[in-house]
């Protein structure tokens, strides 16, 4: 087992200030408790059946299929989830474990705003006070989030610092978090930081690889050849490929954003243009400029525009177990919108980055393979962005 005191490899560690180490050992003391404990889990199961509405769909997508004219496609629809995406299983388990350890407020990054309506969700449900920080340039792109982060009875607050996005929002929300331990509980929005977060938002995440192989051995009576997730900071992904890592048949294949392409300064493709470096209390992989800075990433999606990718994954790539390959702009709207016309389903644009790529792989597969895409979250939150992309403007 290479996971050992939260290291994937080299990976992961924790690289605090010491300020944040009472808050840390506390959460890991915790969820060794909760994470076997029958009540927690029946609980934890309780809320996602009947709130989120899991286990969410294995569909076989036989019109994409077709059109392929490769492996078996199969879907695993986390669009479908209340809040229409994945986050919702992340933030149950950690809103749950925060009112077993006795606190009674949330905080949390937000960069599109996704993870902070997540947040404010499950906030609202719990009883739960709920502070969201938020890049100020993000506040004003995202400002339907905005909104409904407040209309849940969050408080959102702009960070300036920085390039005022969701590396700085990160950061603040550590500095909060230093300085409230004893009510509050970081709700990180993906599978990175320090641990014990990313072996915490894995553990809530695996719920997908969970439902997906039992799905795929009553359907097809065997395990899929290929499971594929796109990579922000990894938590779908690792959600995805978490119950095959063992199964060394079975491909993992994390898409990541490349944006206007791997070549330029103007991606977020980690794995394929990073180095190995620190920051946000984790070693793993980071886009960083010539001085080791980090640099400003850019994507199309606004899900998958972070400057690292989770310490796991890093360890993953390391150990060749996952493949991590870059997707541009153009691809994952191509996606989108083949997507959206052959199955009926429009999909996040993030999501779309894995579409894009199975639309790679899938024709050179003999037919009787099969490949599973998760579908990180649904698109109607995208349709404004591609529009203007397209040269269209619909105005929102
Ligand atoms: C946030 C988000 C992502 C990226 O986050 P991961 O932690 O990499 O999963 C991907 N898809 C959707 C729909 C998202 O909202």
């Amino acid at each position: 087992m290479a996971e050992s005191r939260g290291r994937f490899g080299i990976h992961g560690g924790q690289y605090i200030p010491e300020t944040l180490m009472n808050a840390v050992i506390e959460l890991e003391e915790a969820y060794n408790h909760y994470k076997d404990d029958p009540e927690f889990n029946a609980q934890l199961t309780e809320l996602f059946n009947e709130y989120a509405g899991r286990p969410s769909r294995l569909y076989y997508a036989e019109k994409l299929t077709k059109d392929l004219g490769g492996a078996r496609i199969y879907l695993k629809r986390e669009d479908l989830n209340h809040t229409g995406a994945h986050k919702i299983n992340n933030v149950l388990g950690q809103a749950l474990l925060a009112k077993k350890m006795g606190k009674t407020r949330l905080i949390a990054e937000t960069g599109a705003g996704q993870h902070g309506v997540a947040t404010a969700t499950a906030a609202a449900l719990m009883g739960m006070e709920c502070v969201v920080f938020m890049g100020e340039e993000d506040t004003k792109r995202q400002a339907l989030n905005v909104y409904k982060m407040r209309l849940l009875g969050a408080e959102v607050i702009p960070v300036t610092s920085g390039t005022a996005t969701l590396k700085d929002a990160v950061s603040e929300a550590m500095r909060e978090w230093t300085n409230r331990i004893s009510d509050t509980h970081y709700c990180l929005g993906s599978v990175m930081g320090p641990h014990p977060f990313p072996t915490i938002v894995r553990d809530f995440q695996a719920v997908i690889s969970k439902e997906i192989k039992e799905q795929m051995l009553r359907k097809e009576g065997r395990l899929p050849d290929v499971v594929m997730a796109c990579v922000g900071g990894g938590s779908n992904a690792i959600g995805t490929f978490y119950h095959f890592i063992e199964d060394k048949e079975v491909r993992l294949i994390g898409c990541e954003a490349a944006g206007r392409g791997v070549d330029t300064w103007e991606t977020a493709a980690t794995i394929a243009t990073g180095k190995l470096g620190i920051f946000h209390g984790m070693k793993s992989y980071f886009c960083q400029d010539e001085y080791g800075q980090i640099a400003p990433v850019y994507s199309i999606s606004a899900g998958l525009d972070y400057p690292g990718i989770g310490p796991e994954h890093a360890w993953l790539h390391d150990t060749g177990r996952a493949e991590y390959v870059p997707v541009t702009d153009e691809e994952a709207v191509q996606a989108f919108e083949y997507l959206s016309r052959t199955e009926g389903i429009i999909p996040a644009i993030e999501s779309a980055h894995a579409v894009a790529h199975a639309m790679k792989i899938a024709p050179q597969m003999d037919k009787d393979k099969i490949i599973v895409i998760t579908v990180s979250g649904r698109g109607d939150k995208d349709c404004a962005a591609i529009a203007r992309y397209r040269g269209e403007d619909i105005s929102e």
